[in-house]
């Protein structure tokens, strides 16, 4: 693939032409794009769509509305308002950077790609957008929406993650992008990634790249990207006790280990699926009416194994004194909770249970 730097131009005029009339330009952090607005907009939109993002945006803008906010935040103020989106590792990296950026570089953001990525939780594509959208700059970018694109109009070969598929579509993204209207051209890429050269039937007719497009001239659009080989994900199980207090207003949450799934989230106690609760209670001083029941499993998929949980409902027979809420435990009030971080399935687990207790009033 050889492309002269008039290509490269009129692929840029072309983009931003349509940008002009159909790109999005009032999104909440398009406003006032400050580093700090535009870094913590990039971060909820890696593997999330707008629309879900907005409301989530909105609310940590309005709780934590500097970089110092959030670096004074505690995790679960952060996680909580994070509960739902998925991928916690972005919040808990976006607070470990907002305290670097606090604490280390006086508030500022560095204006660099190397510096950018020096912090937790920022690539190379996320540190380009900020640098272009926020400073003004001329920066690159290549998110999931850009390399579709780009793959699909040079039928570039290989899934975009492989390693020598991304360094290509670097170089070509690196080719296209504009010196001047950098940001205007890095948002409406994304735009019409996002929009027309969506992943199954793309609205090429609508599309200003039709002309040079080769998958779309070839035929080719469902071709490209090129998918990653499937692997079949393992399936593991687990156990997940609900606690709850005599009068069954309140149940126990543990904090989970900052590293691994869930990381810093609160959730159910957990024990393997074969095992009896009987040690954990003895353990804990905690006693059943031995009323216990098991609710049907559920399964929640992460990027590498299915997680089929099953509930079990354990009603205590005495005041649940004997754990004591510190960092790790938590007694959870049904009727009154507290702003916690919540794996999704617990925070669904949490509703069913809350909606049984109204339902026995
Ligand atoms: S012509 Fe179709 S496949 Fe090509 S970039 Fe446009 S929308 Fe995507």
């Amino acid at each position: 693939m050889s492309t002269s730097k008039s290509d490269h131009q009129s692929f840029s005029q072309q983009v931003l032409t349509w940008f002009k009339k159909h790109g999005r330009h009032h999104l909440p952090w398009q406003q006032n794009k400050t580093p700090y607005n535009v870094w913590v907009s990039e971060i909820m939109l890696q593997q999330t769509q707008v629309t879900t993002v907005i409301p989530y945006f909105e609310r940590f803008m309005s709780r934590f509305p500097t970089v110092q906010a959030l670096a004074e935040a505690d995790e679960d103020s952060v996680l909580h308002l994070w509960t739902g989106l998925g991928y916690y590792a972005r919040a808990r990296n976006l607070h470990k950077a907002a305290k670097i950026i606090h604490r280390q570089h006086k508030g500022i953001f560095p204006d660099t790609v190397e510096g950018l990525t020096a912090l937790p939780g920022i690539g190379r594509s996320t540190a380009g957008g900020i640098i272009a959208s926020a400073m003004n700059k001329h920066a690159v970018i290549l998110d999931g929406n850009v390399k579709r694109v780009l793959c699909r109009y040079h039928c570039v070969k290989g899934w975009p993650d492989q390693t020598s598929t991304n360094q290509q579509l670097w170089e070509i993204a690196e080719r296209y992008t504009p010196t001047e209207n950098c940001a205007d051209y890095n948002q409406a890429m994304m735009d019409l990634g996002a929009s027309l050269c969506s992943r199954s039937k793309p609205a090429c007719d609508l599309c200003p790249l039709q002309d040079g497009c080769e998958a779309h001239q070839g035929n080719l659009t469902e071709k490209f990207p090129e998918k990653k080989p499937k692997k079949k994900l393992p399936v593991k199980t687990a156990a997940m006790l609900i606690l709850q207090s005599p009068d069954g207003k309140k149940v126990l949450l543990e904090k989970r280990p900052s590293q691994g799934i869930w990381g810093g989230l609160w959730s159910f106690p957990e024990i393997p699926v074969d095992h009896s609760p009987g040690s954990f209670l003895m353990v804990n001083g905690l006693k059943t009416s031995g009323d216990i029941s098991k609710w049907q499993p559920m399964r929640h998929t992460f990027s590498h194994y299915h997680l089929d949980m099953t509930p079990v409902l354990i009603p205590l027979t005495r005041p649940q004194n004997t754990i004591m809420e510190n960092g790790r435990w938590h007694w959870y009030d049904l009727e009154n909770p507290s702003q916690l971080g919540l794996a999704a399935p617990v925070k669904k687990l949490l509703g069913t249970l809350k909606n049984n207790l109204e339902s026995s009033c």
